[in-house]
């Protein structure tokens, strides 16, 4: 009910609606609507009350509640339905919850804070509450499992396109990450459920240090990870960025699932790669081995010259990749 009542006054913009309009529309009694306002109050809304006139909201808060979201939305099934929370341990792990539980394809879950955010392998991901995007979303696709993967690349390319729109210029370390200056800002993390040649779902995390300051980050994290506000001087507007990414990701998720087209994601990939060029190492169960990154194939693979001079093929989710002298140097 608080949902629809703000709903009711968000719509009406400027003008204000009064309680007997609420109370006709959604049936509920005057008492009840002021509780449900007091309540909308406490998530950081401000609202002017007058009687006789009724309510106005002057004010919304900076989180991402569809209702805060929808307008800058133009998805015709990602992000249509949002499930935020304040504060939850891990949006993939509730996602996951969701999915199981046959949520919607196309869902997404936002939280202002992870208490326990996730990485690949196990990793922790730092996720101060409303200084980031900390979200994931729902996906069955109707593809065969070897091509999942693709789908991390998809995230990738949107996050990177959308920070852009915002004006930040940052490169893709495949398959996952998004870095500025050797650091990271973003981080993708997608799980599946699935047989070998069938998909139950997906979630696709996407985790933005968007307005995190030099304080928020962790002292071990100092030399990987940075946030679009550290990087720019800018607080970045995180319902714009959301929507965005949202926005992009549906189109080029889209054209591979419906077209098995994903020249888009390669080429986005492949022109802000901060890989290719590079020496790096391949880490995969403890070994490490040494090779030089040369391109991104048309299929998402990450292309690399061994020591041997053998060019390899190498799929996302079977290493991390490191530069010769860190996370990325
Ligand atoms: P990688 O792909 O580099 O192997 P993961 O995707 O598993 O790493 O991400 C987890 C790692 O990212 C953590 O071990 C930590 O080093 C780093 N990390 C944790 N939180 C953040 C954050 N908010 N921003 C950037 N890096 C982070």
């Amino acid at each position: 009910m608080k949902e629809k009542i703000l709903k009711l006054l968000k719509d009406s913009g400027d003008e204000f609606v009064s309680g007997q309009k609420i109370s006709d529309e959604l049936g509920v009694s005057r008492a009840a609507i002021w509780k449900h306002i007091n309540v909308i109050k406490e998530d950081g809304y401000e609202i002017e009350a007058i009687s006789r006139k009724g309510y106005k909201v002057i004010s919304s808060p900076d989180i991402l509640t569809f209702e805060e979201i929808k307008n800058f939305l133009n998805t015709k099934y990602i992000g249509r339905n949002i499930i935020h929370y304040d504060s939850i341990g891990s949006t993939n792990s509730k996602a996951k919850e969701l999915a199981e539980a046959s949520c919607a394809h196309g869902t997404v879950v936002i939280s202002e804070e992870q208490t326990s955010g996730r990485g690949r392998l196990g990793r922790n991901w730092v996720s101060p509450k409303h200084k980031g995007i900390w979200m994931s979303i729902i996906l069955r696709p109707n593809i065969i499992t070897q091509n999942a993967s693709q789908i991390t690349l998809i995230g990738a390319a949107a996050a990177q396109t959308a920070i852009m729109k915002m004006c930040v210029e940052t490169s893709i370390k495949w398959p996952n990450d998004i870095v500025i200056n050797g650091k990271k800002v973003c981080g993708i993390l997608t799980e599946m459920s699935g047989e070998i040649d069938h998909i139950n779902y997906l979630v696709m995390g996407i985790g933005i240090n968007v307005n995190l300051e030099e304080e928020d980050i962790p002292m071990d994290l100092k030399d990987v990870a940075t946030s679009l506000k550290i990087e720019s001087g800018k607080c970045m507007d995180r319902k714009l960025l959301a929507a965005n990414i949202l926005n992009i990701f549906e189109e080029l998720y889209n054209e591979f699932v419906q077209n098995g087209n994903i020249k888009e994601t390669i080429d986005v990939c492949r022109k802000n790669s901060m890989l290719i060029g590079k020496e790096i190492q391949l880490v995969s169960r403890g070994k490490v081995r040494i090779a030089k990154a040369i391109d991104i194939s048309d299929s998402g693979e990450l292309i690399v010259e061994n020591e041997q001079g053998i060019i390899e093929y190498i799929v996302s989710g079977e290493v991390s990749v490191r530069g010769m002298y860190g996370y990325s140097k």
